[in-house]
């Protein structure tokens, strides 16, 4: 009986990562090149609090943010399928290679060429017609992986000096992996992942962060209770620890002290939208990784008992929206849960199913449930074949 509350209690934490990042996309995607007068005069003084529909897809659509973070899943549930000695990064590079023929060529192209060969096609995701679609991609990720070099050790090589936000909004499904070792080992994937396009010490370093604080919320350790605060600096300490000596730790650990600060502040007392404008400013605009952990975080620890106002709070910026919404939305999502999210949210989000669908495979493959997935036909299809398994 233990075991069953336990083990929906993880699954509803993982969908609730997944599907809240997509919600925060979703909504900052019309926002995200918008400034803050712009926004007002085309929502009003609250600014957006509800989804905008695309006029094509008729419902609120996914960035670049949501498809990326749904491909690391595909090259994770990869490497857990082939139980390979390769590093889970090597899989999750070879995922983004099939990200960018969604963004460079056609659902009929691809499904001509075949699946699982030296030339790619290592996810089931090259078979939903909608992820070929640009939503404005980070130029990063777009040329650092058109550079078909892969590596072992992508923080030590190096693949360029950016620390854009194209890293930290896509590594959340590496929090929710079960097999990939400690704590340390956790963050050092989630930073890897980051690194096979950011190669600047920020665009990596926070998310080895972002992933401690979803693993942790996650798996919690047992025996132990920790609130989100203590989760937030156990994250830097650990990053502080791994990366010792980097000249970046400073900027970060400095940025997450500002978050933790104006947020402890703000829920002292009745704040207001104002007041939330003015500590996301201190902190930045979030097109770079340490200013979008800042916000992400001081959004999430603000509002951490109301996803909807994290939600609202972490777009209504002149900055990086789609992003910020993104991680805020993983953050909390994970905290609250699935089911705690507003119905309102889970009416009308582009491909709410294929998310769903992704985070129940992390789920099962974190393996606490009797079965193990891998011998279905559907996980077969899916992992092995690495096509879309339709029932
Ligand atoms: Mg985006």
């Amino acid at each position: 009986m233990e075991n069953k509350k336990a083990d929906r209690r993880l699954r509803d934490a993982i969908r609730g990562c997944l599907f809240g990042g997509a919600v925060g996309d979703a909504l900052g995607y019309p926002a995200e090149f918008m400034r803050e007068k712009e926004i007002t005069a085309e929502y009003g003084p609250d600014g957006i609090t509800a989804y905008e529909r695309d006029p094509l897809a008729r419902k609120a659509v996914i960035s670049d943010d949501t498809q990326m973070t749904l491909f690391t899943a595909n090259g994770l549930l990869v490497w857990e399928t082939e139980r390979s000695a390769a590093s889970p990064r090597q899989y999750v590079a070879r995922a983004y290679r099939d990200w960018l023929m969604t963004q460079e060529s056609s659902l009929r192209a691809v499904q001509a060429s075949e699946r699982n060969t030296a030339k790619g096609g290592y996810s089931w995701l090259l078979d939903v017609p909608e992820l070929y679609h640009r939503r404005a991609p980070g130029i990063t990720c777009l040329s650092a992986l058109g550079d078909s070099e892969y590596y072992d050790d992508y923080v030590k090589e190096k693949v360029n000096q950016s620390k854009g936000c194209g890293g930290i909004m896509r590594v959340a499904p590496i929090a929710l992996d079960h097999h990939i070792g400690g704590i340390e080992e956790v963050d050092m994937e989630g930073a890897q992942a980051a690194a096979v396009t950011h190669g600047h010490s920020l665009g990596y370093m926070t998310s080895a962060v972002l992933v401690h604080i979803i693993h942790r919320i996650v798996y919690p350790p047992e025996g132990t209770q920790m609130t989100l605060e203590e989760i937030v600096r156990e994250a830097r300490d650990t990053a502080a620890k791994i990366f010792a000596g980097d000249p970046g730790l400073l900027k970060m650990s400095q940025v997450i002290e500002i978050a933790l600060e104006q947020a402890r502040k703000s829920r002292e007392k009745e704040s207001t939208r104002e007041e939330d404008l003015n500590n996301i400013h201190r902190i930045g605009e979030g097109w770079v990784a340490e200013e979008t952990l800042g916000i992400s975080l001081y959004c999430a620890l603000r509002h951490q008992d109301d996803f909807s106002a994290a939600m609202i709070a972490a777009v209504n910026h002149r900055g990086d929206s789609d992003s910020t919404g993104a991680v805020t939305g993983n953050i909390l999502g994970a905290l609250l849960g699935y089911e705690a999210i507003d119905e309102k949210w889970k009416k009308e989000l582009e491909l709410a199913d294929v998310i769903l669908e992704m985070a129940d495979d992390l789920y099962l493959a974190a393996g606490t449930q009797e079965k193990e997935p891998y011998h279905t036909r559907a996980w077969k299809k899916k992992y092995v074949e690495m096509r879309r398994y339709e029932k």
